[in-house]
This record gives C-alpha cells, structure tokens and sequence, in this order.
C-alpha cells in the first residue's frame, strides 16, 4: 500500500486477496460435508483470542485471512452443514454469497431513489413477486429489513399507526402461545404492555384456536377494551404449525381487527409445491413477514415485510428534513427511506436477485420441496426408533420428538435428559439439535430445511440422539 490517506492496495494486491478469500471460501463449501459443523469456544478462551487492540502498522492480508479462518470461523457452529438441524438453519446459498460481494463491494446505498434507482428498481418488483407469491392483492407492497424480528416490528408499527394513532392504553394484540419471542419485543418497542398481548393457549396441534380467539376478545370487548389486532404463525418456530389462516382472518374482518401473519419461518414454502392448502390463505392478512436468510437460501441478513395496502407504510414511516429536500420523489419513485425504518441501508434485494437468476425458479422449489420431504423421513425414522415418541409430526420441514428410553422413567428425569442431550451431540462436532418445551415438557427438534442434508445424515444423528439418551439414562448424570 503506498501514497498518503490511501485505503486502497495496488491493483496485483487487490487481485490476489481477493481471489484468496473467494478460494477459500469455495474450498469451505466444497467440503463442507466432510467437516464437523464446528467449535463452541468458552468466553475465556475467546477472550485470549481477541485481546489484542487494533495494530498501528498492517499486516499481509493471507495472514489476516488465515486467523480468520482459524480463530473466528473456527469457533462458530456451521449453520449451512447438512447435519445442523438446530434453531433455523441458514442454507444460503453461493450465488447469494456473490450477491451480497458486489452489493457490498459497489457499496450500495439503498435509502433513496436520487442514490440508487436502479437498485430500487430491483427491490421493488422482487418485493411485488413476493407479494403475488403469497396472495397479496396488486395494491401491496413492502421491503427488505435484516430479518423476521425487525420485519414483525415494521409491519406491526404499520398495524399500530393505521388502526390505534397514537392511543395504544386500551388496546388489545392476539396469538397463539407458540408466537415467537420477536412480537413480544417489537411490541414492547412499540409501547405495548405485557398485559395488552393476550396470549391464547395453542389446541393440541399448537395452533392458535379461533372458537378461543373469539371468546377472549368478546371477554375483552366487554370490560371496555380494544381488541386491535391479531398475530397469527405460519409455520411455528416450535412446530412448524401453520395457524388456521382463513378462520382467523374471517374473524379479523367482522372484528376490523388488523391481521398479522408471522411467516418468518414457513411462508417462504409457498413458493414450493409440497405445502399444500396450509399457506394457501397467506394472502388474506395486513401484514405479513417472510425471511429469504431462512428458507429462500439467502445468507445473512434479509428478511421481508409486506404489507396490504403499501400507502400504509409511507404513512408510517415518511418523515421530512431540510437536508433530504434534494431526494424528494415523484410518482412511482420511491425512497425506501420513507417505507421503514432504515435511512442508510444496503442492498439486500441483490443477492436474492441473483441467486434467482442465477438458479431458477425451478431449482429453489425443489430445494424448498427437499425440506418437506426430508421431516417426514426424519419423523418416520424416529417413529421407527421405540426409544423416541413423536411429540409434532412433520411440519413445513420441523419435527419433534421425546427421548423417553426402554425402561420406567419418570417425567422429571426425562426432561433432564432430554435437555442433556444436544449438549452432548454438539460436543461431538457430528451433528446440531437444539430442543425445546412442548406441554411443559422437553422435546428434541429437528429442522430440516437444508437442500444439501442427505438421508444418511438424518439416519446417524437420529441414533446419536437415542445412543446419548441411553448414555445419558445410565450415567445418572444430572443437567
Ligand atoms: C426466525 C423467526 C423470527 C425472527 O426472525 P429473525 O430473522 O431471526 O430476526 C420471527 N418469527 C418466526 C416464526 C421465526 O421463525
């Protein structure tokens, strides 16, 4: 590097780190397979790793590369390995990747049309087939946020401005007790209590019940309060359950209540072939959330939200300043700084363009279709198992089930062992499960979203399960 106040490397240097980070990075995906799905560091040794401040002079990039390498990825779990079953896997995918190179790379900004109208283009009429993709009327629209969480918080800040303004005291929000975490907190960003989300026992399908639905907001209409707005799953993180769509928008309408589907999860399985009538009402809600990072193979970080009536989101989000003047829109043009709640924003629409390009339609259905598939095999695989008992068949790619072993065992003992159990496998570096709570009681999940995840693969870590539950039954060991 020479010449002063220069970030930039001479023209060779650039070339060749570059192609070194992009050749490792094929060599990483290219034996992946072959790999364990990596290392979970402790806070102290990650600590010694990392203490050293920032250094005066640079060093080589292949040097800096290799510690990455090594120290960071080295200690991190591989969420896009055929055998990382755990939370929700990031497939991703590689054209995804190259996406995301040149959007960082061209360093798009994303915030305005005068910046980048092309780019909002682009984001624009992938956010449209998205919409036609799940139902949504001609009149919709959204955008691309960094994920589920942020996307739950736009499009119930849009639920809130368009049904309440700013009176939220009374004010009443609906779901299922299956709802993910992220509502509770956009909620609370939003200025909602804890005791204005009415939270709804889930039936035994751990999906939200609309006879119960209607006698809580009945109940609550009657002590004087608003009932405003419903939260609806379309595919549980838990489960995998898909809420009943068009009953609860049914009693959405009579109740001019706004209607919220989480499909942060399951509604990207829209696009495929195998999800049959489960998401074919997605189209009937307000507001709607889908995250390409899961199921569309994205990596890190996209998530969508969309949105009935798209008038709705500038109304919410648009604001004026005298140092925006210059970036004021006309007709079709859209600053998408208006739609949400990022002014600066990269461009998060590339890589999902470019993977589609890239790969077709035909390839992510199919890749979608996988998924389906791969929980049934995985759901009959454990039903085989006589140590396991299913807890929730296969859902939208999510199976659940209990160690419960040979002998008697008491349920108490059986949730130590079932939470022992993930600990176990991922200490092997073989294989990621997480568990969960279902019924008050401790279940092992599975979530088989991940194209490259072979038969054999579900077969090896569905006996590892059962080998450690047994390991676990007769060392006594406590959690
Ligand atoms: C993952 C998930 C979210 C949160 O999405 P992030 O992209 O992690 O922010 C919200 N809802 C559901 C149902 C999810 O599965």
């Amino acid at each position: 590097m020479s010449g002063e106040g220069r970030l930039e490397p001479d023209l060779e240097e650039m070339r060749r780190d570059g192609y070194a980070a992009i050749d490792l990075l094929v060599e990483h995906l290219a034996t992946l397979s072959d790999r364990t799905v990596g290392h979970v560091g402790s806070a102290g040794e990650m600590a010694e790793l990392f203490s050293a401040d920032p250094p005066d002079r640079g060093r080589p990039f292949a040097e800096v590369l290799s510690h990455v390498e090594k120290d960071i990825f080295g200690n991190s779990l591989l969420c896009n390995h055929p055998r990382y079953f755990a939370f929700v896997p990031g497939p991703s995918n590689f054209y995804g990747v190259l996406g995301d190179v040149l959007a960082s790379g061209f360093n798009v900004f994303t915030g305005t049309w005068l910046e980048s109208s092309g780019p909002a283009a682009l984001e624009l009429s992938l956010i449209d087939w998205l919409c036609r993709t799940v139902g949504l009327p001609p009149q919709s629209g959204g955008l691309f946020v960094s994920g589920g969480s942020v996307a739950n918080l736009t499009g119930l800040a849009v639920a809130r401005r368009d049904r309440l303004g700013d009176r939220t005291d009374d004010a009443v929000i609906y779901c299922s007790d299956q709802v993910h975490a992220s509502v509770d907190k956009a909620l609370y960003l939003l200025g909602f209590g804890s005791y204005q989300l009415h939270r709804i026992g889930a039936d035994r399908h751990f999906r939200l019940d609309p006879d119960r639905l209607r006698l809580a907001i009945a109940s609550d209409r009657a002590q004087g309060k608003q009932p405003f707005c419903v939260v609806a799953n379309a595919g549980s993180t838990n489960t995998g359950a898909v809420d009943p769509l068009a009953p609860l928008a049914d009693i959405c309408s009579d109740e001019e209540m706004w209607f919220h589907i989480d499909g942060a999860y399951g509604a990207s399985a829209a696009l495929g072939r195998r999800s049959g009538e489960l998401l074919a009402d997605l189209g009937r809600a307000d507001s709607l959330v889908l995250d390409p990072h899961k199921w569309m193979f994205q990596p890190y970080e996209i998530g969508a939200v969309l949105v009935r009536d798209r008038v709705l989101l500038a109304e919410t989000f648009r604001t004026s300043a005298d140092y925006m003047q210059d970036a004021k829109t006309i007709g079709q043009e859209i600053n998408f700084c208006d739609y949400g709640i990022q002014l600066s924003r990269g461009f998060r629409a590339l890589k999902l363009w470019v993977s589609l390009q890239c790969l077709g339609l035909d390839a992510i259905r199919e890749a979608i279709d996988r998924g389906i598939v791969l929980a049934e095999v995985a759901a009959r695989e454990v039903e085989r198992d006589d140590r396991f008992e299913v807890t929730s068949p296969a859902s939208l790619g999510i199976v659940t089930f209990r160690y419960v072993g040979n002998g008697p065992c008491g349920d108490a003992r059986l949730d130590e062992i079932n939470r022992a159990i993930p600990h176990e496998i991922v200490a092997t570096g073989e294989a990621v499960v997480t568990s969960t709570v279902l019924d008050s009681r401790t279940v092992q999940r599975m979530c088989l979203i991940n194209p490259r995840t072979s038969e054999d693969d579900i077969r090896r870590t569905i006996t590892m399960l059962a080998d450690a539950g047994d390991r676990l039954t007769r060392s006594g060991t406590r959690n």
